[in-house]
């Protein structure tokens, strides 16, 4: 899911949840204590639901969560002055120069993720997904594709993340191509943030949903958590999943952001082995533990594709995968297929081995 960072601002407070992305269970007891804000942050809504607890408290976690979603958007957001920008003008540069905490454990997670993923998630591409146009907030002003040899002039020398090195409090960067770019990243590490804070308050049931990318603890009025999945070419939900104790459900599609060009549709997650946007995907949702980690695998996997993606999801730890290819196949792990109940005719299977 896509990160861009306008002004955090407060949008709605209900009491009750009305999430078109959490359902709601056939039978309905009354909520108890159900706090509901929803704000836009990072480029989304994100909808905050604490269960069980006192209003004041719920109110004060919530308080809380705000600042670190605003430090965190302007810390993270890619192209204003700030802490990534800082970092991204000195990697060109090849000199050492003092590493940024507030960024630091961002690039050494994702140095691992990208190294599992085999490159397919790669935060060094910025450079790239600037191009594409992709790293702005609005697209309605791209016209066109870049030109095919700018793409190509940039594989030839194409940047991971380990073209950062570390010597003790500094770092360099040792391709002049390398420009971070954590916007397939940054919402899951929010997400993450934001729920072990409200861990810190004591609060056990709580769910955190950045425009349909969440976690959730705990469960909902002694239920387990309903998530509903987009459908990736219609309106409404596909299927449902059912979550409890502490989880996170993260989807990566081609339907989030893209812009048209003489008649045809390039979306925002870029191919870094053909510098274009991957082309055998439509949608893929990973359910994990952490939500950084399943952020990053969702667009690692809708790169993989249909052939690929469980040899990718293996070296990233990821045990529940759905993906439906761009033919309209679904594709998934025997545990994910025990999960999923579809809300739609329920299409045919494509079952993987299991994920160890
Ligand atoms: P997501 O929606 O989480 O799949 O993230 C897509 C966003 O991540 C894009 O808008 C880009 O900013 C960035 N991005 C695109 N392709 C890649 C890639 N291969 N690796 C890492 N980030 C990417
Ligand atoms: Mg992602």
């Amino acid at each position: 899911m896509t990160i861009k960072f306008p002004k955090i601002s407060r949008v709605v407070s209900i009491l009750f949840l009305t999430s078109t992305l959490v359902l709601s269970g056939c039978t309905e007891p009354k909520p108890v204590n159900e706090f509901h804000e929803t704000v836009f942050t990072m480029g989304t809504l994100v909808e905050v639901t604490i269960i069980g607890e006192k209003e004041a408290l719920a109110e004060q976690a919530f308080t809380a969560i705000l600042d670190d979603f605003n430090y965190m958007h302007n810390t993270w957001h890619p192209w204003k002055y700030n802490a990534l920008k800082r970092i991204n003008n000195l990697l060109v540069t090849g000199a050492k120069f003092s590493l940024a905490p507030s960024i630091l454990p961002l690039i050494k997670k994702s140095q691992v993720l990208s190294k599992q993923s085999q490159g397919l998630f790669n935060p060094a591409i910025g450079q790239l997904i600037k191009m594409w146009g992709f790293h702005q907030d609005n697209l309605d002003e791209i016209i066109e594709p870049p030109e095919d040899e700018q793409i190509q002039a940039f594989l030839s020398d194409l940047p991971s993340m380990s073209d950062i090195e570390f010597s003790n409090l500094s770092m360099r960067g040792t391709n002049k191509n390398i420009q971070l770019d954590f916007g397939a990243f940054a919402k899951g590490v929010a997400v993450d943030t934001t729920i072990e804070h409200l861990k810190e308050f004591g609060i056990k049931n709580a769910i955190i949903n950045a425009g349909g990318d969440l976690r959730a603890i705990g469960n909902n009025n002694g239920r387990p958590w309903r998530i509903g999945i987009r459908n990736p070419r219609a309106k409404g939900v596909f299927a449902a999943v059912e979550v409890s104790g502490d989880e996170s459900v993260f989807t990566s599609g081609d339907y989030e952001r893209y812009f048209e060009s003489d008649g045809k549709r390039y979306h925002h997650i870029i191919d870094p082995r053909t510098g274009y946007p991957a082309n055998k995907t439509r949608s893929v949702t990973v359910i994990h533990s952490e939500a950084g980690t399943a952020d990053a695998a969702a667009t690692a996997l809708f790169i993989a594709g249909p052939e690929k993606w469980p040899e990718i999801a293996q070296a990233m730890g990821i045990k529940y995968v759905m993906l439906i290819a761009r033919n309209g196949d679904v594709h998934m792990n025997p545990a994910m297929a025990k999960r999923i109940k579809f809300t739609i005719q329920q299409p045919a299977i494509k079952l993987s081995k299991p994920l160890k």
